[in-house]
């Protein structure tokens, strides 16, 4: 694949908002971070519920996608592999049950975007979006969704705050000519929900944050480095501060 630089994604933008190095060694110099157990995981998961989103059935389904989805790299052992298969198969059971009792209209899954923004294109892929009630009978009104796993050290989800789904609400008002309502994580592992009324008058700050950070990037501004002790690529990268843990 051609490194296009006037080409955006969150993945992109965080990377570079995370440390520029981190953005240049994964999306300049085409190195790549290696897998870790639970970004490993979170990938087949992630697979198997688009892929369920696409085909519903019954839980036999959806393990049956799993395992089509699974991803072996990332783990040491094949011992680790299957205890981290095994973790996902229960955290995808147990979200079968829920979304079998808490039934949803999913319009999209794994749904891919596009639109221009000044001299970038801005694209993306949303996990889920759901049609709500209501409506004006020109638009429908939907709801943004992004799973995560939530098995990172976290209890507290940011989002209006999330740079993430302000980019997927942005692409789905603007490339999929929705009106968006409401985003949020719904978090796999304690299946919750954490949502918020989407407001559209943020649009301008994300746009404007967007504007500046794929300007240092396409400059390749490196003047300041990133959390080198949390840095997926510490052992890597020749600038870490952290080689060791
Ligand atoms: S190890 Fe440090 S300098 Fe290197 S990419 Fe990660 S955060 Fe940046």
């Amino acid at each position: 694949m051609i490194f296009d630089p006037l080409e955006l994604n969150y993945s992109k933008l965080r990377a570079y908002l995370d440390c520029p190095f981190l953005y240049r060694y994964i999306y300049v110099e085409r190195k790549f971070a290696p897998q870790s157990p639970y970004s490993s995981l979170g990938l087949s998961v992630h697979r198997a519920i688009g892929r369920f989103h696409a085909k519903p059935g019954d839980l036999n389904a959806l393990l049956t996608h799993y395992d089509a989805a699974w991803l072996h790299q990332g783990y040491a052992t094949p011992q680790e592999s299957m205890e981290f298969y095994n973790k996902g198969a229960a955290v995808l059971e147990k979200w079968w049950a829920h979304f079998q009792a808490n039934p949803a209209k999913v319009l999209y899954s794994e749904r891919s975007f596009e639109f221009p923004f000044e001299r970038w294109t801005i694209k993306g892929t949303i996990d889920r979006v759901d049609q709500l009630p209501g409506g004006d009978g020109r638009t429908i009104d939907v709801e943004v969704i992004d799973y995560k796993m939530g098995f990172e050290d976290r209890n507290e989800w940011d989002v209006a705050g999330s740079l993430q789904l302000a980019i997927y609400a942005l692409g789905v008002s603007r490339a999929l000519r929705h009106n968006v309502a409401s985003i949020g994580y719904f978090i796999l592992s304690s299946l919750q929900k954490a949502s918020a009324p989407y407001d559209p008058a943020t649009e301008e700050a994300t746009l404007a944050l967007i504007n500046s950070t794929a300007e240092k990037m396409l400059a390749l501004d490196m003047s300041r480095k990133g959390a080198c002790a949390r840095c997926a690529i510490r052992r890597l990268c020749p600038e870490s501060e952290a080689k060791t843990d």
